[in-house]
């Protein structure tokens, strides 16, 4: 099994170049920590490690700007931001134990590729609207730059949105640019216990609009967690305010709140058992009624219900007809092969977008050697 490791983006363009020439396509890694995430590559085993691509190679906290090359662990990004009172702000979670593999280890181009957001999102956004620019090598062999490395730029496409749960279909990555966020000096995480899933996502939902720009808000198993931030004092007043919102509910502050947010983007909770997990995104009114239809196992609700975190049996393919009713879609983050290919990972596409889809990736890669089929039959 050929695998060419790349540290270089002129690498990169060699070996694309070398894979044209074969007509050989390419299963791009990172660090290879979401490998079991999408379809099977239908690749004749040829390898393109990213690894290598490694490194932050600049970062300017006074214009909240970060460039990194892909293969930078994630880890090793937020402990840079970190120092400096900052932070990612689509809020990457580690899906390594989840997925199988060692924890830590996943790549911010991986992140990027999976669209991994974790619960900050609610508040900061995906990783869509933080790409500000990237470099990265078409499947013509070219090396190209896309967006830039400043906060307000608007001209031409927003390439980089594509590539932002492309899952590697489209180029490969060589640097990337994002927007980073800064991290309030405290954080506090309040919890009310026993409400019903309707109660619970309607309280989500009226914290959500509330002035209190609450960074988590999730909902498992009878339990509601509220996450805000701030300075001292004013957090202090978030809190008071949060109290007003209760109905006379009482709230928990909770010791390790910090740790039950990370758990939660990891989904940890589903890592040792045997279900299949979905990732259902749904209007986060209809959240509750989803999540009854479906009766999995296991399930957990972040983003105030926008998004629900599914165990179900395996094989089992509950999820998307339930979803599809409410005008949401889901993702199988992660299941036995056979699954994969028979449930569809990614929504499957009407007519119309599986053409377009279909004439963004010959635009990028029309010989189809990167990742080919890992999210959809063709693509
Ligand atoms: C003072 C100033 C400072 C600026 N600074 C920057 C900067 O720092 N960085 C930067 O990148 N840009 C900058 N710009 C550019 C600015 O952001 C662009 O003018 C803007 O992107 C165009 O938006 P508009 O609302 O003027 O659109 P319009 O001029 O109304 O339309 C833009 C285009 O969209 C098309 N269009 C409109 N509606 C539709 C529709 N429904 N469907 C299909 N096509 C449609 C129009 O035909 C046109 O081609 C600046 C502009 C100004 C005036």
């Amino acid at each position: 099994m050929p695998t060419h490791s790349a540290s270089t983006e002129d690498e990169i363009v060699e070996a694309v170049m070398t894979a044209r020439e074969w007509r050989s396509p390419l299963e791009i890694v990172g660090a290879g920590t979401k490998q079991s995430f999408g379809r099977a590559v239908v690749t004749m085993g040829s390898v393109l490690d990213v690894s290598g691509l490694r490194g932050i190679l600049s970062y300017e906290p006074n214009e909240l700007i970060l460039t990194a090359a892909p293969g930078t662990p994630v880890a090793e990004i937020d402990a840079v931001l970190a120092e400096k009172g900052q932070r990612l702000g689509f809020d990457p979670p580690d899906w390594g134990p989840l997925l199988g593999a060692a924890p830590g280890l996943g790549t911010i181009g991986g992140a990027i590729s999976t669209d991994a957001n974790g619960p900050a999102r609610v508040r900061l956004g995906a990783a869509r609207d933080q790409l500000l620019g990237f470099r990265g090598v078409n499947g013509f062999g070219e090396a190209f730059k896309a967006g830039g490395k400043v906060v307000k730029n608007v001209t031409g496409f927003d390439v980089p949105k594509l590539m932002c749960g492309a899952m590697g279909t489209l180029c490969v990555l060589t640097e990337v640019t994002l927007r980073v966020f800064p991290r309030p000096p405290l954080s506090t995480v309040l919890a009310l216990r026993d409400l019903s899933p309707e109660d619970g996502f309607a309280l989500l939902r009226k914290v959500w609009s509330s002035p209190l720009d609450a960074t988590g808000l999730a909902y498992s198993q009878g339990r509601v967690l509220v996450r805000l931030e701030g300075e001292k004092a004013p957090l202090a007043e978030k809190c008071a305010m949060l109290r007003t919102l209760l109905d006379g509910r009482e709230a928990q502050e909770v010791p390790e709140g910090e740790i039950a947010f990370r758990a939660i983007g990891n989904g940890e909770v589903f890592a040792d058992t045997p279900y299949d997990v979905w990732r259902a995104f749904v209007p986060p009114a209809a959240a509750a009624q989803v999540a009854a239809e479906i009766e999995a196992p296991l399930w957990l609700g972040d983003w105030a219900g926008g998004l629900l975190w599914l165990g179900t049996l395996p094989g089992s393919d509950t999820v998307r007809a339930a979803v599809n009713r409410v005008g949401g879609h889901a993702v199988l983050l992660r299941a036995g092969e056979e699954t994969r290919e028979r449930l569809d990972v990614f929504e499957p596409q009407s007519a119309v977008r599986m053409a377009m889809t279909k004439s963004i990736k010959a635009a990028f890669d029309p010989l189809g050697l990167f990742n080919p089929g890992r999210m959809w039959d063709g693509v």
